[in-house]
């Protein structure tokens, strides 16, 4: 992941992180560009939304909707 200073745009280093919610952080960085800028500043980073869902969560989801189907319907469906 890169970070860039707000301010010159050169690449900066995250040097700690802290977690400040369930999948929120906020990252410390600091301006690699030391002769010109050298600014340290906090960036936040977010979960936002699932592109693919895990694997895990799609089997749990087709369980629970087979399993609210007539048996009949339940059985042809696993046939294919
Ligand atoms: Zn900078």
């Amino acid at each position: 992941m890169r970070v860039t200073c707000p301010n010159c745009g050169s690449k900066a280093v995250i040097t700690s992180r802290e977690n400040v919610a369930d999948n929120v952080s906020e990252l410390y960085c600091s301006c690699s560009n030391t002769k010109e800028c050298g600014a340290t500043f906090v960036a936040s980073l977010a979960f936002k939304h699932y592109l693919n869902p895990p694997r895990g969560d799609v089997a749990r989801l087709a369980a629970g909707v087979l399993k609210n189907l007539p048996k009949p319907m339940q059985i042809d469906l696993l046939k294919e």
